[in-house]
């Protein structure tokens, strides 16, 4: 299908990187799926570096040097500029950086895995909450985000109650690509429109201890009992 239209897959891996994916035909890590696999550093991210970062991942060395030429103004030799390129290089202080945190990543990602399982026991039996699912075995999730759908109107309420009570909260993402100015298109997309106005997401990170943990889930269930 994809070499008859002549297609490439490049897949955000941003988010997902440390992930599995299990199907039938194919068993392998979030980023390596595609043609191309894409991953960001920026600090927030599971793994982050201290400034702006990120990584193109391929097995195909063809697209390697493409991509290295890209993000190097388009040269391959100094001064020499095949293509209009970017300046995108990885700082060698954020490299290293780096290269010390990733042998921490899957630690990362189990301590998030972790307090998402909390999440999900103690949320799932919330009438109004609904919390994120595992479908398919063998496929795990790298909890980036650990984002809730709020089924009954009360979000924003919910938003404003946690901030009251010091609990960072955040809507990702407010605005649907098709009601961005820059792809604007009058497209309906309804289900994104609505999740746009029921998802939030709530604080999940290694770093997070489980008294703090404690207290957020105190807090959203009191806040759903009265
Ligand atoms: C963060 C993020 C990006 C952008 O990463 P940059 O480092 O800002 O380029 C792209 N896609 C997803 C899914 C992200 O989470």
């Amino acid at each position: 299908m994809l070499e008859k239209h002549g297609l490439y897959i490049l897949e955000d891996a941003a988010q997902s990187m440390g992930s599995k994916y299990c199907s039938e035909r194919i068993f392998g890590s979030s980023g390596t799926l595609g043609d191309i696999g894409t991953t960001s550093f920026f600090p927030s991210k599971n793994l982050g570096c201290y400034g702006d970062g990120g990584a193109v991942f391929t097995n195909s060395d063809a697209l390697a040097a493409k991509v290295r030429m890209l993000a190097n103004h388009g040269q391959t030799q100094k001064y020499h500029h095949e293509v209009i390129g970017l300046n995108s290089r990885l700082d060698t202080i954020q490299a290293a950086i780096l290269n010390i945190k990733l042998p921490f990543l899957d630690n990362y990602i189990s301590r998030r895995v972790e307090i998402a399982g909390r999440y999900n026991d103690s949320l799932g039996i919330v009438k109004s909450l609904k919390i994120p699912q595992i479908k398919f075995e063998r496929r795990t999730h790298a909890f980036h985000q650990y984002t809730v759908i709020v089924e009954d109107g009360t979000r924003d309420q919910l938003r404003e109650f946690l901030k009251e009570n010091g609990i960072p909260s955040m809507i990702y993402y407010p605005l649907p690509l098709h009601k961005q100015k820059a792809y604007a298109t009058k497209d309906e997309l309804k289900i994104s429109e609505q999740l746009c106005q029921k998802v939030i997401s709530l604080p999940i990170c290694p770093e997070l201890s489980n008294e703090q943990q404690t207290y957020i889930i105190n807090k959203i269930q009191s806040f759903y009992k009265s």
